[in-house]
């Protein structure tokens, strides 16, 4: 077990003796009292790395919206597009609902669960109180399933060979912007403990 968990019933894997978990501090290790077993262990320093990634997820965000994202060249003609044309251009043909899903789920909801999770973190990091933290950590779990910009992606890749025989296509500065920060948003879930936030912020008065 590696859950950094608070006030609960546990039992030893290896010898079965039940015991009271407390919070841990970072680096700490909970032994079992009989065999010696590891429990379960508080990692290092977790909100403040989420937080670091966090807030690289969110210049990579910035980055991804601002610059090109492909630009196709074809018998002299040249189109630039960028991160939300494939919604709006659904969107202009009518398909409505696609182009609304496509940047629901690869757009808008990234940015919230990127500022969703730095409205949490930050106070947390610096001992600051905020409004609705609470109600906004669970808003961020309840979303994260639906920040999808894995699929977003496969769908460029997909669309991007079957185009390369036919057109020139440049990948500009947004496309490795938003590899990156599918990787950075990751990251962050990979190295933050939604218990441990839970329980810090159960402890605020
Ligand atoms: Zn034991």
């Amino acid at each position: 077990m590696t859950k950094a968990a608070g006030n609960s019933l546990i039992a030893c894997h290896d010898c079965d003796l039940l015991f009271r978990t407390r919070p841990l501090r970072d680096g700490e290790r909970a032994a079992c009292p009989r065999c010696g077993a590891v429990l379960y262990h508080q990692k290092p320093r977790t909100i403040n790395r989420a937080l670091i990634y966090s807030l690289t997820a969110l210049i990579f965000f910035g980055l991804a919206n601002v610059f090109p994202f492909m630009t196709f060249k074809l018998q002299g003609r040249e189109q630039v597009t960028f991160l939300t044309s494939g919604g709006l251009e659904l969107f202009q043909q009518g398909f409505w609902g696609l182009g609304v899903l496509v940047l629901t789920v690869g757009v808008l909801l990234p940015f919230l669960k990127i500022i969703g999770t730095l409205y949490i973190l930050i106070p947390l990091e610096f001992n600051l109180r905020v409004w609705k933290a609470r109600e906004t950590f669970k808003f961020v779990e309840a979303l994260s399933p639906w920040a999808m910009m894995e699929v977003l992606m496969l769908g460029v890749i997909v669309a991007y060979v079957k185009l390369i025989d036919i057109t020139t296509i440049v990948l500009g500065v947004s496309l490795y912007s938003f590899a990156a920060l599918i990787v950075f948003m990751t990251l962050t879930t990979a190295v933050l403990e939604p218990r441990e936030v839970w329980e810090r912020l159960e402890q605020r008065p």
